[in-house]
């Protein structure tokens, strides 16, 4: 069977470049970066220049990057770190109510352990208010945790504005840039943060590898213990061939960012307008903060996991929500938190355009959609009883 693949967002294959750049890693070129002979220093060397991408990547020092297992492991080092480091100050976070579950979770862990933590709400966009930022800082905040770009909806936070507002404040700044870092521009002077997470598996790079932007001179404690890798930071030997992989899907992406971002919109928009075309399809989030490859729409009177599996009989890969959420029972926190309602929630879906999609690919997951869609929709009743009522 044909398949095609619309849930970028959730990963992305590794690209054959990374998996050639990576293959002598696991084979000759074996050493630990720790050891002081010339197999170590080969795969020292190899780590230092996939350092040196991130940082052009993102407008920093090498020295200020550190690598560790992925996003998740790099927002979790962010939140402990900063808190642990800085618990003296005070014991307040501002966070975000659509942020990943991989930041939600360490800061209720931190409120279990009797942290307070400000959950701000967005508005029907999906954004966070720099205002709203403003005013729950107080001289107890640590932390300050927004995204860069949401996973369900793609919205795009002002980070510049309420990085100002942090800076101002003498508040540290991390932003889960998971889903943006390599898709947009995330130079953290423009972005103004002092921390950022990233991960390879979201850029055509490998799993199991990410990494951590820390601005020089943040007060931060490691949480992991052992060796003395990565500036001290995170113990435990290197991940090499994972390092040497996003290293290389960095250097690609900074050469191909500006022509995705173009070609990928168009896909999109192009997509988006014969979506809108359907009866009772609504965008949501913003239209136009938002990352190029991200559509989410609801779709009256059809259940999301009845359309997800629909599609993936015809080979359609797309998901309901986000892929964490989508194993759970009840509505994403990030659809209710723009404020649909219960159902409106559990009809919606995301279609995440990748660079290898075609134009051909949308144009049959339109034709199959809309199949999809009428079958389920003569399947409801509700839909049935509207029908009749409308003529
Ligand atoms: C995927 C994702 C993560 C988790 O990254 P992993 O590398 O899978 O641990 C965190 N935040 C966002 C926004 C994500 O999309």
């Amino acid at each position: 069977m044909k398949r095609i693949y619309l849930d970028n967002a959730a990963t992305t294959p590794t690209r054959p470049e990374v998996i050639e750049a990576m293959q002598p890693y696991f084979k000759q070129s074996f050493g630990n970066p720790s050891s002081v002979h010339f197999f170590g220093k080969e795969t020292l060397n190899a780590i230092n220049e996939a350092r040196y991408r991130v940082a052009q990547m993102l407008g920093t020092k090498d020295e200020e990057i550190i690598f560790v297992s992925g996003g998740t492991e790099s927002d979790n080092l962010a939140i402990f770190g900063t808190a642990y480091a800085n618990r003296d100050k005070g014991h307040h976070i501002i966070t975000s109510q659509i942020e990943h579950k991989a930041v939600l979770e360490p800061c209720r862990f931190l409120e279990r352990e009797g942290w307070r933590i400000t959950y701000l709400p967005v508005d029907s966009a999906g954004m966070v208010d720099p205002d709203d930022v403003r005013d729950a800082i107080t001289g107890e905040t640590v932390l300050i945790s927004i995204m860069n770009a949401n996973n369900e909806i793609g919205a795009i936070q002002p980070l510049n504005e309420i990085g100002t507002i942090a800076r101002e404040r003498g508040v540290y700044f991390h932003t889960d840039a998971v889903q943006a870092f390599s898709h947009i521009p995330t130079k953290v002077d423009e972005i103004n943060v002092d921390l950022l997470s990233f991960s390879g598996h979201k850029f055509y790079g490998p799993k199991g590898i990410g990494g951590l932007y820390i601005r020089k001179g943040t007060a931060i404690s490691p949480y992991l213990f052992g060796g003395y890798q990565e500036f001290n930071l995170r113990a435990g030997t290197e991940n090499v061939p994972g390092i040497v992989g996003i290293g290389k899907a960095v250097q690609l992406s900074m050469l191909e960012m500006d022509a995705q971002i173009v070609y990928i919109a168009s896909l999109r928009d192009k997509l988006v307008r014969s979506l809108l075309e359907i009866e009772g399809v609504r965008l949501n989030g913003h239209s136009s903060q938002r990352l190029p490859n991200n559509i989410n729409v609801s779709v009256d009177f059809v259940d999301s996991e009845a359309m997800v599996i629909n599609l993936d009989f015809k080979g359609i890969a797309i998901s309901a929500g986000s892929s964490c959420t989508a194993a759970m029972k009840g509505p994403s926190h990030v659809l209710t938190a723009i404020g649909l309602s219960y159902e409106e929630a559990r009809s919606s879906i995301r279609i995440t355009i990748g660079k290898d999609n075609t134009e051909e690919e949308l144009t049959y997951f339109l034709d199959v959609f809309k199949d999809v869609v009428n079958n389920l929709r003569d399947m409801s009743p509700v839909f049935q009883e509207r029908r009749l009522g409308s003529k």
